[in-house]
């Protein structure tokens, strides 16, 4: 039985980013630049206004107040979209648009409220200074540098720049595609009648949940039954068609657990088998070729803890993602929590913040077959292997795996 610890960091040596390819722009969304992007454009590409209002020279408002007007003569009228043939000298007015190329001999925007809104011409209110309200060529980004390096997370906002500067196409990481097989003969499909001694597959579920929302790509199997021959075929199948293979169940000491069978009968190698945890202890690693396998341990709550702590961080690498842990924070456990040493426990909580500092209580039972205590969780408090107390008001680390509530 190997530490929490040592299986993340055998797991995390096996992982290989995945290879990249080229998509169309939108569909990099929530995924990893796997190319520097270098602008061949400033941005704006010209200077422009800021403001509805009148290009000018900013020497015509020197000493202007609105009891002192300055008068101009308005050359016409330039809207967002067009440019002009006026040159602005002294005594003149081009009203512009926001958006619009600063014309010729204007070095300044005085915007409407300032103004009287004249057409033929314009009374203007105020002394503007040179360069107001004019956005500059280049202010955002200038030609030839270097807006993106390769590993940058590609949000909303990322997107907007590659548009402006007209990447239609962008090079990605692949996504992985993640196939999942839930085993055991006593599982239904969710559609299908609860006969005696059945239960409803979640697994697969809850797990095709978890890798969408890395924003990788499921690929659920159908159940497989607890014989050698059923766990094979779908095993095989499930490696054929994904990057790594998760499978539920089927992993402990019991007679009908074949999974390990059936990986050694493949010639996958195992690079750990049990782990000194609560719930999960039964987790197994597989690496076969460049395929990493998890088998996962059945209880639905085992599955989801190990799902989040050691398959979600593999799957964010892949993905080319530099963030893959939840974050950890120090919170305040409200409770006495009595256990014994050799084994960490993974605690549902909830985490509340206060005045800066996390506060953590237990959200129910800790069976690992009990979902609703997970349901209610937006942390797992790590309690290490060692500790066989914790009291109320004691620290504790804590992943976030959703938003702490107020207190
Ligand atoms: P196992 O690891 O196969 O011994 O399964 C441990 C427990 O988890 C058993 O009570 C199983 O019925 C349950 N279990 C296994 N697979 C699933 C699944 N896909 N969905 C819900 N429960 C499961
Ligand atoms: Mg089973």
């Amino acid at each position: 039985m190997i530490k929490p610890e040592e299986a993340l960091r055998i797991i995390l040596e096996e992982v290989r980013i995945q290879p990249f390819e080229e998509v169309e722009l939108i569909d990099s969304f929530g995924r990893v630049l796997a190319e520097d992007v270098i602008s061949d454009i400033n941005v704006p590409p010209f200077d422009n206004s800021a403001m509805d209002g009148y290009a000018i020279v900013a020497s015509d408002t020197a000493g202007a107040s609105k009891k002192s007007l300055r008068r101009l003569k308005i050359l016409g009228e330039l809207k967002a979209g067009d440019v002009s043939n006026f040159e602005v000298t002294s005594g003149f007015a081009l009203k512009i648009m926001t958006g619009a190329p600063i014309p010729l001999g204007a070095d300044t925007v005085v915007k409407k409220e300032d103004t009287d809104l004249g057409d033929d011409e314009v009374s203007i209110f105020c002394e503007v200074e040179k360069g107001k309200n004019i956005r500059l060529a280049g202010e955002d980004v200038i030609k030839g540098e270097r807006i993106f390096p390769t590993g940058v997370h590609i949000r909303p906002q990322e997107i907007g720049l590659l548009a402006s500067l007209g990447k239609s196409k962008v090079k990605v990481f692949k996504l992985p595609t993640v196939a999942i097989l839930s085993t055991g003969d006593e599982l239904v499909e969710i559609d299908e009648p609860l006969a005696p001694g059945k239960i409803r597959n979640s697994n697969t579920y809850s797990l095709m949940a978890q890798v969408i929302s890395c924003g990788a790509r499921p690929f659920p199997l159908e159940i497989a039954r607890d014989n050698v021959d059923a766990t094979k075929r779908l095993i095989e199948k499930g490696l054929e068609v994904s990057d790594t293979l998760l499978t539920t169940g089927g992993v402990s000491m019991g007679d009908y657990d074949v999974v390990k069978d059936v990986l050694d009968d493949l010639g996958a190698e195992l690079k750990f088998w049990k782990v000194a945890q609560k719930p999960g202890m039964p987790l197994a690693f597989w690496r076969l070729g460049e395929k990493l396998i998890f088998g996962l341990p059945g209880n639905p709550v085992s599955t989801i803890v190990c799902f989040e702590e050691y398959v979600r961080p593999i799957i964010l690498k892949m993905m080319g993602r530099s963030h893959i842990f939840r974050p950890e924070v120090d919170a305040i456990f409200e409770h006495d929590l009595q256990k014994k040493s050799g084994r960490a426990f993974f605690v549902r909580v909830n985490v509340k913040t206060k005045d800066g500092k996390h506060y953590v209580s237990l959200t129910g039972p800790q069976g690992s077959g009990i979902l609703k205590s997970m349901s209610l969780a937006n942390g797992i408090a790590i309690i290490p292997s060692e500790t066989t107390l914790v009291k109320t008001g004691d620290k504790v680390k804590v992943h976030l795996i959703d938003l702490p509530e107020d207190h």
